[in-house]
């Protein structure tokens, strides 16, 4: 393709595309992707870059795997569309699978993104207490800093004020409570102590709203966008014990945390809980195809198992559960199992962050967390105060590690100059080899010695 031929894809891209997120740069150009294999992405000028976020954290089988495009073909061939009012084979092989995966026994709703599967989750939680004669139980309860989706219910779930002030006013019902950040937790406690007195809060809010007005409280196991916030392992039990003291529905965002990335299936197994919900998406099909899962506990599902009139969910969804994303999913799957993805996950997660120990000496970076393949990086402007690097700063990183070919992230806290959270989440099938070029590229991105 002669430069000619790209200046006019670039003209076109900024005539007719908006971008996801993006802030407006006159004349700037965006990296057009055209191809990509394994962990690397080539654009439309033969640029390679290591992919160090599997797309929006979903490519977790990593790129080029003609199994899930034969996957696709064959079942358009057979059967490309039937909606899920009736039934077809793969929506029920792939409910079965994922219900081995949840190590439990799960009604499997499905939709196309991590936020219908939110609003599902949302929506069968309000119909479950209205059929169990609590119709007062409309409310939700989720973290500060957390995302949970762009559409009305999931972003008023949403704890970041920057992705939602402009669309105010959103859904009404939607309490925030604080979640335990290890790194910037008070002095004083130790996170296991600040982790139960944060859970404790939870529970004062569910009393000051009124518990019998409250439906569900939703988290990820590990907060992502909202700068990879590991809980303490109390902290995750005793919200479990207080939504169970309250009948409150413990619903877990496993959108991101799903399917390998934290080193095992699901981010909540790393605690000793078993959620009412699941909502689930991206790693479902590594972002092949669209696809998202809402699943829901038997026992909450029986409130829905009775004839009477207008008992059933009344919700419809024309792609959810397409057949040939089904098919993809499932393979995606089993080449998880084939490949021990989640082990792999682990093991490689522990190894990159023994090699980034050298980052912890680079006078901007605050804190290294980590579980399995999922990391964040602390951007601060001063490692004593921890005050967040400045944007510009964080930017010059990211732009770096561009430079050096690999793709990193930012995320954060809600307010706009703390995005000072640099991410990476590889494909879990990453090589050894692509690992250490991970960390090669991230050391020129930090301009730091190995
Ligand atoms: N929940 C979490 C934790 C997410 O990170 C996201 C998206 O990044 C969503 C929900 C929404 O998913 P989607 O963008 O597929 O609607």
């Amino acid at each position: 393709m002669n430069i000619n031929t790209h200046s006019n894809f670039y003209d076109k891209d900024q005539k007719y595309v908006w971008h996801h997120l993006k802030p407006y740069k006159k004349n700037q150009n965006t990296m057009i992707v055209k191809s990509a294999q394994n962990a690397w992405i080539t654009d439309i000028e033969e640029n390679k870059y290591l992919d160090g976020m599997s797309g929006l954290w979903c490519v977790n089988v990593g790129y080029g795997r003609e199994e899930l495009a034969e996957a696709a073909k064959s079942q358009m061939n057979t059967l490309p569309y039937y909606p899920l009012s009736s039934s077809h084979l793969p929506a029920i092989k792939l409910s079965e699978k994922l219900n081995d995966w949840l190590k439990g026994h799960y009604k499997i709703f499905f939709s196309n993104s991590g936020s219908e599967a939110n609003e599902t989750a949302f929506k069968i939680a309000r119909q479950y207490h209205h059929q169990n004669s609590k119709p007062g139980r409309y409310k939700f309860i989720s973290r500060y800093r957390s995302y949970h989706g762009n559409t009305f219910a999931a972003l008023s779930a949403t704890g970041q004020s920057q992705r939602k002030y402009m669309y105010e006013p959103l859904a009404p019902g939607f309490i925030h409570v604080e979640a335990p950040d290890e790194y910037r937790k008070p002095l004083e406690y130790t996170f296991e102590e600040w982790s139960i007195i944060c859970a404790e809060k939870l529970e004062a809010t569910i009393r000051y709203e009124r518990p019998e007005t409250v439906a569900g409280f939703i988290m990820e196991p590990i907060i992502t966008g909202g700068g990879v916030l590991i809980p303490h392992p109390s902290y995750v039990k005793k919200v479990q014990e207080i939504c169970q003291r309250y009948g409150i529905l413990l619903i877990i965002d496993e959108v991101i945390c799903g399917f390998g990335r934290t080193g095992k299936k699901f981010g909540y197994q790393h605690f000793d809980i078993q959620p009412d919900i699941v909502s689930m998406a991206k790693g479902i099909t590594s972002g092949y195809l669209p696809l998202a899962a809402t699943a829901v506990k038997e026992e909450i599902y029986q409130a829905f198992a009775t004839e009477k009139e207008d008992a059933h969910f009344r919700h419809v969804n024309t792609f959810g559960g397409n057949p040939a994303a089904c098919e993809v999913a499932l393979r995606n799957l089993e080449i998880m199992e084939e490949e021990n993805l989640p082990e792999r996950s682990n093991e490689l997660g522990n190894k990159l962050r023994s090699k980034l120990s050298f980052l912890e000496e680079h006078q901007n970076v605050g804190d290294i967390r980590h579980q399995g393949l999922l990391f964040g990086i602390e951007i601060v402007a001063d490692k004593e105060t921890k005050i967040p690097a400045s944007n510009e700063v964080v930017a010059s990183i990211i732009a770096n590690c561009k430079s050096a070919g690999l793709i990193v992230g930012k995320n954060g806290d809600t307010v706009k100059d703390f995005n000072n959270i640099i991410t990476l989440a590889p494909p879990l099938s990453i090589s050894d080899k692509d690992l250490e070029a991970i960390v090669e590229k991230i050391s020129k991105g930090f301009n730091t010695e190995l």
